[in-house]
């Protein structure tokens, strides 16, 4: 049930948010094991933790669609779509990978159909996605883009929805981070003298930074809060994401300030209604 292959950190993070437990509660020790339930979870390797302060966690994890477009049109070329299509159905990134034309079904009338096989899905079930609106959008350019040339001049067709010159997308860690460096969704931080900036190398320590902020994987969050928020029902939006459990996707659903906001406004208007109802039978 825990993610942790894909970032560990942020799977801490999450149990975190969940649980209500503050920050002091996920300095794990550096011996790649941590704590949780009464269980140890032997890590491969040790967890990377993100800072997080106090304030403003609610927000953490998260990235607004007028971020999620500043950092798309940052990435390189190869990635955008990709993205745009996680941002917009939350699928993970080991999914999207292995998207290939086979499983999109032609549908001149209803608009294509992404059937998504158990042999790539995490929790071994079918999801079927319709391509419609951004996603169809998406598919048209890729469609375009699947045409290749090769070294030796020849053409070839893309086996898989998102490539590279023909290879599926691989590991994009170094070109996510650029982007979001550059559009301020993410910094480099000195290891040795805690400096932050954007440079990959500190300017005094001369040592490789190590980078936090924005991660793919808060594209998962924000599909699911964006999909809540718009009304979709719970049941309809696990479909999409591809989330199998409730505690799983309600993880992701942080209820945002406005929303209480809207709630104690909403009971304290009921409460007060019903007031009046009891004094007018009087
Ligand atoms: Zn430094």
């Amino acid at each position: 049930m825990i993610e942790l292959a894909e970032d560990t950190g942020d799977a801490a993070i999450e149990w975190n948010l969940v649980d209500d437990l503050r920050n002091a509660t996920y300095n794990f020790p550096g011996d790649a094991s941590c704590y949780y339930w009464g269980k140890v979870w032997h890590l491969t390797r040790a967890p990377h933790i993100r800072h997080l302060s106090e304030a403003g966690n609610e927000r953490q994890g998260f990235l607004a669609p007028s971020d999620f477009a500043k950092l798309r049109d940052a990435l390189p070329a190869h990635l955008s779509d990709f993205a745009q299509f996680g941002y917009a159905t939350g699928q993970r990134s080991g999914e999207l990978k292995l998207l290939t034309w086979k499983m999109v079904e032609r549908d001149m009338v209803e608009g294509d159909i992404l059937r998504i096989p158990v042999s790539i899905t995490k929790n071994r079930r079918e999801r079927i996605l319709p391509l419609i609106g951004e996603l169809a959008e998406v598919i048209e350019r890729r469609r375009a883009a699947r045409t290749v040339k090769q070294d030796d001049g020849s053409m070839r067709m893309a086996e898989t929805i998102f490539h590279r010159d023909g290879r599926p997308v691989g590991e994009f860690k170094k070109a996510w981070q650029t982007a979001a460096v550059k559009v301020g969704l993410g910094r480099m931080i000195c290891r040795v003298c805690g400096r932050e900036g954007v440079e990959k190398k500190c300017p005094d320590c001369k040592k490789p930074c190590k980078y936090a902020g924005s991660i793919f994987h808060d594209f998962r969050r924000s599909a699911a809060r964006n999909l809540t928020q718009a009304g979709v029902p719970q049941a309809v939006a696990m479909q999409v994401t591809g989330h199998l459990t409730d505690a799983m996707f309600r993880r992701y659903n942080i209820v945002v300030t406005d929303d209480l906001r809207a709630a104690l406004t909403r009971t304290e208007n009921y409460r007060e209604t019903e007031q009046q109802k009891i004094v007018a039978i009087r």
